[in-house]
């Protein structure tokens, strides 16, 4: 793997960003065990951020997250918290603060990517139970409210906060209902707490990603990801660095002038 410091610039629509554009910032991206949120933090701490690496129960996967960006010479450290009890954002918190003044001499907090959440199968409305509507809601919407209002008290001034949403809070799919109403809620987030923070030039934004090879097992079924290919309008399911480099812009200055946006990353799927 390439070092940081000695890749080449990314080209980024027919412009290059220097690598390090993130040199000196500290970053948490929640739910970065797997998935989209370890393509996310890998992204950041690429170009420079010290990133805390969050996870609820996979702690050896979060682990490998922290050892891949030392490896690719970035910085990162995890800390846990199961999410769904709000409770434990504080203890969070807490291990995030003493690890940032470890490495920083502060606990400031320049960039957070609401990101973790969970999903399911199929469930029609009719089938919706109160136990799997509040499971939804505790960990894609509950949390990440309180995420980011434990987080601006060391977010400084021209901070970032990025929320992941889904394509699906703009799309129709009955038997998601009860995820796509908990996703929602994220969108509402950022529409509201942008205008709050906008006086101390902190952006808030939502990136919305469409199906996304997070290498779940549906991913390894051909059939499934040629049919789940078809809903982008580029015929492919997204890639975890396709979601990141869409926040990794979102957490730089480039989107200084861009808050409280919905930001449709699912590769033209909403387009119909
Ligand atoms: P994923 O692979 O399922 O990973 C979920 C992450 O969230 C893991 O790091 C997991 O930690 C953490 N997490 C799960 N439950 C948690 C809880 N109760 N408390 C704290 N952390 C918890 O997720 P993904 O598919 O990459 O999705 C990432 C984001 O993109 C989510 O917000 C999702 O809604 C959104 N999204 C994904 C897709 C897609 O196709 N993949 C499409 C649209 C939107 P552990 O590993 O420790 O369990």
């Amino acid at each position: 793997m390439r070092g940081r410091h000695s890749a080449p610039d990314i080209p980024f629509l027919g412009r290059s960003f220097a690598l390090g554009r993130f040199d000196g910032k500290t970053a948490l991206v929640t739910g970065a065990s797997r998935g989209i949120g370890r393509g996310i933090a890998r992204r950041l701490a690429h170009d420079g951020a010290l990133v805390a690496v969050h996870y609820a129960t996979s702690q050896d996967a979060a682990q490998e997250v922290v050892e891949e960006i030392e490896k690719d010479g970035g910085q990162a450290f995890a800390v846990g918290a199961e999410l769904s009890d709000v409770s434990t954002v504080e203890a969070m918190f807490g291990a995030l603060e003493e690890e940032l003044e470890k490495r920083t001499s502060a606990t400031s907090l320049n960039i957070l990517v609401n990101n973790a959440a969970v999903g399911g199968p199929p469930t029609l409305p009719e089938d919706v139970t109160p136990e799997l509507f509040d499971r939804y809601y505790a960990v894609n919407a509950r949390a990440p409210f309180f995420v980011a209002q434990r987080a601006l008290a060391l977010i400084p001034d021209g901070g970032r906060i990025v929320n992941i949403s889904s394509g699906i809070t703009r799309s129709s799919q009955p038997d998601q209902i009860a995820y796509a109403i908990s996703k929602s809620a994220v969108d509402q987030l950022t529409l509201h707490l942008a205008l709050h923070v906008a006086p101390r030039g902190i952006t808030v934004n939502t990136v919305a990603p469409g199906r996304t090879n997070n290498q779940s097992p549906i991913f390894s079924n051909p059939k499934a990801v040629e049919q789940m290919a078809q809903m982008s309008a580029f015929k492919r399911v997204g890639q975890p660095e396709d979601i990141a480099d869409v926040v990794a812009f979102l957490a730089s200055a480039d989107s200084r002038w861009i808050t409280g946006a919905f930001i449709d990353a699912t590769g033209g799927t909403l387009l119909g």
